[in-house]
């Protein structure tokens, strides 16, 4: 029933009131200033093509595509959200940050931080591959990507050169923490990339929550108390989500006064099961995760 309305309702022109369908978003995707394959124009582009109503760029760790996706924004029907991704340190695992409506961002003492983190990192990580015989240079990873430069692209490297048959081998079986290239980055604490966010004018959410290894009850506590030390909401609709935990999360939410958003974490042909705009699970993503305070900002 619903995908009928929705094959008839994508026909009407964009902007067009229509009863049953709500517009796709996506705010979360990664560009080639990461670890994505598009430029911040052919992603902004892709969304145009798509009809999103908006589309966020939220790079790991920079703001570097940001302007040009402004610019290709302009005189297109499609309302660009400035963002950013960034790892915060928490056990178990990692946590992520989404960093949304930034207004200004240049000059972040805390990326330049965040890099030579991850630039002693790299070092430490090609250093091994080479003890191991591997022969990667520095350079070769630049040639990868236009910004941060990080595992994924440690990963492709593998790939390129023969060493894997695809980037999740190369993150199962080298990569991953306790496999033989790992080396851990020294990340900012929760706090101090919530004090970034909001002093960039822009909110902080919960990145891909579910994907903490904690169990659903001690989740929601997590979250409860992000939220009171400064956390604006968090990532309610994405891709790698199942259906039953997602309705979960999301009647916890509405009792919660704060934003939930949603998003694919498309990365391109770096991810290539992950569709921009939909989840895998449950469809595409509607503005229905698009907050007021987003949109109020444009
Ligand atoms: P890093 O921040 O350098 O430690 O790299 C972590 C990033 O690698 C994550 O944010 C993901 O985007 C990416 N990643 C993690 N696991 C995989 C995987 N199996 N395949 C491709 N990319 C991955
Ligand atoms: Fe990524
Ligand atoms: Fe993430
Ligand atoms: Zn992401």
């Amino acid at each position: 029933m619903y995908s009928s309305f929705f094959f008839i309702c994508t026909t009407v022109p964009f902007n067009h009131h229509c009863l049953y369908y709500n517009h796709m978003i996506d705010l979360h995707t990664h560009s080639y200033y990461s670890d994505g394959t598009l430029s911040p124009t052919e992603l902004v582009f892709l969304a145009e093509s798509l009809k999103m109503k908006a589309l966020a760029i939220t790079d790991h760790d920079t703001t570097m595509g940001l302007n040009e996706a402004i610019s290709a924004a302009k005189n297109k029907n499609v309302n660009f959200i400035p963002g950013i991704e960034l790892s915060v340190i928490h056990k178990p695992g990692e946590l992520h940050i989404l960093g949304l409506g930034l207004k200004n961002w240049e000059d972040a003492p805390i990326l330049r931080k965040i890099n030579n983190n991850r630039k002693s990192r790299n070092k430490q990580i090609i250093e091994i591959m080479n003890l191991n015989g591997l022969g990667i240079k520095y350079t070769d990873l630049e040639k990868l990507t236009k910004g941060t430069i990080g595992r994924p692209h440690f990963a492709e490297w593998m790939l390129r050169n023969g060493y894997v048959n695809n980037m999740n081998q190369a993150f199962r079986e080298y990569l991953s923490r306790g496999k033989s290239f790992y080396i851990p980055r020294e990340m900012v604490s929760l706090e101090e990339a919530t004090d970034f966010i909001h002093n960039c004018r822009g909110f902080a959410l919960i990145a891909h929550p579910l994907n903490i290894a904690v169990n659903f009850n001690t989740l929601l506590e997590k979250i409860d108390n992000w939220l009171d030390i400064g956390i604006d909401g968090f990532e309610g609709m994405y891709s790698g989500a199942k259906k039953n935990m997602t309705k979960r999360l999301l009647d916890y939410g509405r009792t919660k006064e704060c934003l939930i958003t949603g998003g694919s974490d498309f990365h391109g042909k770096n991810k290539p099961q992950i569709k921009p705009g939909r989840t895998k699970k449950m469809g595409i993503i509607s503005d229905d995760f698009l907050p007021d305070e987003l949109m109020h900002q444009l």
